[in-house]
């Protein structure tokens, strides 16, 4: 391209060296040439407009092509699952506890991680496709760090799932065919803890007391007279919850599941859900109210092996805690210690808030408020984890942060421990 330009430059000289008057200007040869090279520089132009608006337009063109592909393929793959057949997650499994035992015997401390306590596994997830708010995607970016600090912190493994490995199992029902998988494929986990995307670890310090439920197999925050009693919807809450690897797991999550294939057959478990259990309104039916069902009608298989935790937030309401941070950070500390009034919510679930996505229900809170509590609860979190490295956000309503010391030349210390 410079060569041309230069070429089409040096001709406009020649043509005033050569003076207006000269009347062999136009003639035959140089005219040629003249118009020869003007071709060129408009050639030149053209190819010029057409790479830029190759450059410029296909980033845009690309976007919307690859946003419509990504639409088609969750359009395409929606196969109904046949209801004559008796819907199963996986294949049938009855001696897993046996067969979980001779994998540890032929794999000896693979089920404890460094400090010799039992392997957990955390597991999250979302959508698989992107959020209609690009706000939402942004939190999940947010509350996926908050997890893998957690889990950094805490020598816990960690899985983020953002696939449906159960067309008949989206939305909120989609942790089930996932635990089933991950509890089979992952022998050397003793527990697994799902957690929502919408959940925050708030309390950095603490740590489940997991000794506390031998005898049990399933850990969630709710309240046995709420459960077994009232049978009301909101008595536990699935947005965090332990399973322990065992049969029982697997066999709660095959019946749990029998209410979960979208269609009539969650339409009509819907129905026996809100006729059953008190408080809840007219829907579809989801797993928390399922579990519900489970437990109370079933209460020698299911319920006496689960644990319902209320004496800290495996689970917390976020309505009730995110006014409160300040006074928090104020009187109490992390770690589950000091007075219960200051106590920090080891858990805080956004739940109703639906961040991510469209279908926001009557029930649903206002994005914003959501979104910006999220962003406080994040950054209540993030202190605890910058303070290690000697930052501050210097409100909870900031992303900004600030230096909270200076570095020393001794920073981890050793020189002081010999000289003391
Ligand atoms: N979820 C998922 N895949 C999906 C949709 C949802 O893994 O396709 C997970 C996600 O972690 C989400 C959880 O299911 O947090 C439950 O939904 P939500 O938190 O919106 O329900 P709520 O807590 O408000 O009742
Ligand atoms: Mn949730």
């Amino acid at each position: 391209m410079a060569s041309m330009k230069e070429k089409s430059g040096s001709t406009a000289s020649v043509s005033a060296a050569s003076g207006g008057t000269n009347p062999g200007f136009f003639s035959g040869k140089t005219l040629h040439k003249t118009m020869h090279n003007s071709r060129i520089t408009i050639l030149c132009g053209i190819v010029t407009i057409l790479v830029l608006r190759g450059t410029i337009g296909s980033g845009v063109d690309k976007r919307n092509a690859f946003r419509d592909l990504v639409e088609e393929e969750f359009e395409e793959i929606e196969v109904e699952w046949d209801p004559a057949v008796p819907f199963r997650l996986g294949a049938k499994i009855t001696n897993w506890d046996e067969q979980r035992e001779r994998w540890i015997a032929n794999h000896p401390g693979a089920n404890t991680n460094l400090q010799g306590k039992e392997r957990m596994l955390l597991v999250t997830g979302s959508q698989p496709k992107q959020c209609d708010n690009p706000m939402g995607n942004f939190q999940l970016v947010k509350a996926l760090k908050n997890k893998i600090d957690y889990c950094r912190l805490h020598d816990i493994d960690i899985f983020y799932n953002i696939a449906h490995l159960d067309i008949e199992m989206a939305g909120f029902w989609a942790k089930l065919p996932l635990l089933r998988k991950l509890l089979i494929a992952h022998p050397e986990v003793e527990w697994i803890w799902w957690m929502d995307s919408d959940a925050l670890f708030t309390d950095m310090t603490f740590e489940i007391p997991i000794e506390k439920y031998k005898g049990y197999n399933m850990v969630l925050h709710g309240e046995e007279d709420k459960v077994f009693d009232q049978k009301s919807w909101l008595g536990l809450n699935t947005g965090s919850f332990l399973f322990r690897n065992c049969q029982w797991s697997l066999d709660l999550l095959e019946v749990w599941a029998q209410m979960g294939p979208k269609g009539a057959v969650r339409a009509e478990a819907g129905k026996l859900l809100t006729a059953t259990l008190a408080g809840r309104p007219a829907f579809e039916a989801d797993d928390q109210s399922a579990l519900v069902y489970f437990l109370a009608t079933d209460r020698e298989r299911w319920g006496s092996k689960v644990f319902l935790e209320h004496s800290y937030c495996l689970h917390g309401y976020w309505v009730m805690l995110v006014e409160r941070f300040e006074e928090l950070m104020q009187f109490g500390s992390p770690g589950g210690g000091g007075s219960e009034q200051y106590r920090w919510p080891f858990v805080t679930h956004f739940v109703g808030c639906k961040p991510c996505g469209s279908d926001r229900g009557k029930d649903s809170y206002a994005t914003d408020r959501c979104l910006k509590h999220m962003e406080r609860a994040f950054n209540f979190a993030d202190n605890q984890v910058l303070e290690h490295y000697g930052f501050q956000h210097p409100t909870l309503n900031t992303a900004r942060i600030h230096s909270i010391r200076n570095e020393t030349s001794d920073p981890l210390g050793v020189f002081n421990l010999v000289t003391r």
